[in-house]
């Protein structure tokens, strides 16, 4: 079997079942819960401490089928910049509980471009294929965690919410069209993952117009995918969690995702490590 994976960060199970999301649904869906081992204790960006999923723990545990500290993987190991100085500042921070005080001190100060210039952008972290499902399967990636480069975009200090929420819905426009040239293609395992839904849902939760635009539009990019996805493909679509309304208008993460497949199945995920074993499983498997 082929597996295609739409993976939408953010996704929430509540709004899919609220707005009758149905090419979201496909034939059974449900939520999993999220292991501790994924969640850390951290500073958001309007400089509130937040304990909740943590998006690149989520997606490491997806793709290697292990927890984050199975695999040395952690808030310390991700982020790093290219001066040696600042990973060190960066783990006295973390490790001390400091970085609440930090990051609003950075936002005060306003020294991100300064930072940034000092000790290079944040590296992009990644692991190796060899560690995923995708081993020695031919397989596409279009915008992964932990995979590729761009799928969490850098923001100068100021930018507004608007320009941000806007950037990612041109960011969703072109990989949609990547996704819907690339079904035709040959592969075992494709891989699509978008940020828009997570930014939206923490920025503007409390716009439901906003809201329902990036749901809507989500549900329409899984409508077409259905249209062209080939013959004997498992389509599964995935969000790392869900999101819940945080001081009015915003949101914040909620301790489970979203999960649907286009086949009928008993199986159902108990955690997100399950997926991994199941994903080679039914790649193994010889057309049904
Ligand atoms: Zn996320």
């Amino acid at each position: 079997m082929k597996i295609c994976v739409l993976a939408f960060d953010g996704l929430e199970y509540n709004l899919v079942e609220k707005w009758k999301l149905n090419s979201l649904k496909q034939k059974v869906y449900g939520k999993y819960p999220i292991p501790k081992a994924c969640w850390i204790k951290t500073t958001d960006f309007m400089g509130n401490r937040i304990y909740e999923p943590w998006t690149p723990l989520v997606w490491t545990a997806f793709l290697t089928g292990k927890l984050p500290n199975q695999l040395q993987i952690g808030e310390y190991t991700l982020g790093r910049r290219k001066s040696k100085l600042a990973n060190l500042l960066r783990t006295f921070i973390i490790k001390f509980g400091l970085s609440y005080y930090w990051v609003n001190l950075r936002n005060h100060l306003r020294l991100t471009r300064i930072i940034n210039i000092i000790a290079g952008e944040r590296e992009t972290s990644k692991i190796p294929i060899e560690q995923t499902f995708l081993k020695n399967k031919k397989h596409a990636i279009i915008n992964f965690p932990m995979l590729s480069d761009g799928w969490s975009l850098n923001f100068p200090y100021g930018a507004t919410e608007k320009i941000i929420i806007q950037t990612y819905h041109q960011q969703f426009d072109n990989l949609s069209k990547q996704l819907l040239d690339k079904l035709q293609q040959p592969w075992q395992i494709l891989l699509y993952y978008t940020r828009l839904l997570d930014v939206v849902g923490e920025l503007a939760y409390g716009n439901k117009l906003e809201l329902m635009k990036a749901y809507f539009k989500a549900n329409w990019l899984t409508y077409k995918v259905k249209q062209k996805l080939p013959a004997d493909t498992i389509l599964l679509v995935i969000s790392d969690h869900g999101m819940q309304p945080f001081k009015g208008k915003y949101g914040k993460h909620t301790n489970y995702g979203f999960w649907s497949l286009n086949i009928k199945t008993d199986w159902k995920p108990k955690t997100i490590t399950d997926f991994h074993p199941k994903i080679i499983e039914w790649v193994n498997e010889t057309n049904r």
